[in-house]
């Protein structure tokens, strides 16, 4: 919405990352539009969306990328990430090897990344409990090691994603201010 350029205090990038088929899409479409789609389309990714959300008294507007299926060839490239004072590093809960990939991920991030990066580690698809591989705790044992903050989500059922973005977007603002 650009009608929120000239009012917006702050106006920051942060990016989506983590395996093929976690639901970051889905994830960003919950956030940004309230939307989620049932079939996933890795290639026809949107570049990025925005959402605005205030914080105290401020009005920040977060520009939030998305990969267009590249993390399928590992082929995201440092301008992905140039820039991004966020990440929302996403694993699926009923794919561990989604989960073990998650130091790959860091990796990349420390390497392309600024090294004060907020990250929130999202642990989705919690609506599939029967189908779990990575317990909450493992989610959390991780993410304390790392310094990371931690959330189990569903983009389908609409739990907890907003409270991840927020989280990150919280973290951002207190970084920046
Ligand atoms: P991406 O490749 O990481 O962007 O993943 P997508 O957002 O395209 O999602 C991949 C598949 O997982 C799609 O079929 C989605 O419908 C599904 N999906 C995404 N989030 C969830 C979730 O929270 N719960 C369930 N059950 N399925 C999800
Ligand atoms: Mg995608």
């Amino acid at each position: 919405d650009d009608s929120f350029d000239e009012e917006c205090d702050y106006l920051f990038k942060a990016v989506l990352i983590g395996d093929s088929a976690v639901g970051k899409s889905n994830l960003l479409s919950r956030f940004a539009k309230d939307e989620f789609y049932l079939d996933s389309k890795p290639t026809i990714g949107v570049e990025f969306a925005y959402r605005s959300v205030k914080v105290g008294d401020k009005l920040i507007k977060a520009q939030i990328w998305d990969t267009a299926g590249q993390e399928r060839f590992r082929a995201i490239t440092s301008s992905y990430y140039r820039g991004a004072l966020g990440a929302i590093l996403v694993y699926d809960i009923t794919r561990k090897t989604t989960f073990e990939n998650l130091k790959k991920w860091l990796r990349e991030l420390r390497e392309f990344a600024a090294s004060d990066i907020v990250i929130v580690l999202v642990g989705n698809k919690s609506d599939l409990n029967q189908s779990r591989q990575v317990e909450v705790e493992d989610g959390q044992s991780f993410a304390q090691l790392e310094g990371l903050s931690f959330l189990e989500t569903s983009a389908k059922e609409k739990l907890n994603v907003e409270e991840a973005f927020l989280e990150m977007i919280n973290k951002i603002y207190n970084v920046m201010s």
